[in-house]
């Protein structure tokens, strides 16, 4: 199989995936078309994915194909962006047709699910890596960014944390049970959080998506917004799962890990109060933007920066 057989073959399918009216030329050109209506700005971010460092070695290629393009459009979401298309730059040690087949029908899944279809790439030999560029949309002035919060108000986060932090320690397992087997979920196939992303524009303040953890995600919007906050170890959202999997290492997991891939958010409390039950139904209120700089962490009562007092290993 030569290249362009292999790309024809198992990417251009592809390009039918998500919502195609904005990507005027897919791949099969020297460079993909992509129309941006009047009135909105371009937003767009690039991941590269290496294996033995984003991903273990011989890493099943269906997830993989559904988390590299997962973890790029997290960051779309972040930013509020209506998701359009992507290009994947492919190095691969061969052209294995099982592992092609397998990777590509995880991509394919994930790029129908986002409504992202495939516009273009580049396909080498090498060791196996992966960089996906993501495009979106947002009306003009209107994308979400991380220097924004505000003293006063609240800090959110969607979903449950901790879960895929949890999932690294039953990867190798032959037979998870079932609550191993939500928290792999969690690592295997995260979950943009686009619908609410771009549903929170206008009314959030900052917004990051927790790749690293919260507490090194949330830092970063922090020192963007150059403002403190203080968070209740208390309010953390932490599924039942994680709860019976690693007991009180759970709030551990939910501040430390990463890959959990949910929002972080800032939002006064009167654009709070005029968002839709739906959607606050969606995010915990964990803490408060405060002035100075840094994360407090009030633990029953006591307070603690981050770090401090133990929250230092991934071990449960
Ligand atoms: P060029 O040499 O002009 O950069 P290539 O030979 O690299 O073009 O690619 C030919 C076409 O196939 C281009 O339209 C490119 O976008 C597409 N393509 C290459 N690799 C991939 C891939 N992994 N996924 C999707 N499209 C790809
Ligand atoms: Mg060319």
């Amino acid at each position: 199989m030569g290249e362009f057989e292999l790309i024809r073959r198992y990417f251009f399918p592809i390009a039918e995936a998500g919502n195609t009216s904005a990507v005027l030329l897919g791949p099969g050109d020297d460079c993909a078309i992509q129309r941006i209506e009047p009135g909105r700005d371009l937003v767009f971010s690039v991941d590269a994915l290496v294996e033995g460092v984003h991903f273990p070695h011989h890493y099943d290629p269906e997830k993989l194909g559904w988390r590299s393009l997962a973890v790029a459009a997290s960051d779309l979401a972040a930013m509020g962006a209506d998701p359009v298309c992507f290009t994947l730059a492919l190095t691969l040690p061969d052209a294995d047709p099982d592992w092609l087949h397998a990777y590509a029908s995880g991509l394919a899944s994930a790029a129908s699910c986002f409504g992202l279809s495939l516009a273009g790439g580049d396909t080498t030999r090498g060791p196996l890596m992966l960089s996906l560029q993501v495009h979106g949309t947002v009306p003009r002035g209107q994308a979400i960014r991380r220097s924004g919060a505000q003293v006063g108000d609240y800090v959110c986060v969607s979903g449950t944390l901790g879960e895929a932090g949890a999932a690294l320690n039953y990867l190798e397992s032959n037979n998870p049970q079932a609550d191993e087997q939500a928290v792999l979920a969690r690592y295997h196939y995260p979950e943009p959080r686009l619908r609410l992303g771009a549903a929170l524009r206008g009314s959030v303040s900052a917004a990051v998506d927790i790749s690293d953890g919260l507490i090194a995600d949330l830092g970063h919007l922090l020192e963007a917004s150059g403002v403190a906050a203080c968070i209740d170890v208390a309010k953390l959202p932490l599924s039942a799962a994680l709860k019976r999997l690693v007991g009180e290492n759970a709030v551990n997991l939910a501040l430390n890990a990463g890959d959990d891939y949910e929002l972080c958010i800032t939002i006064s409390p009167r654009e709070w109060g005029s968002l839709s039950e739906d959607i606050r139904s969606r995010l915990t209120i964990i803490g408060e933007v405060k002035p100075g700089d840094g994360l407090v962490i009030n633990d029953d009562g006591q307070s603690r920066a981050p770090g401090a007092g133990g929250y230092d290993h991934f071990r449960t």
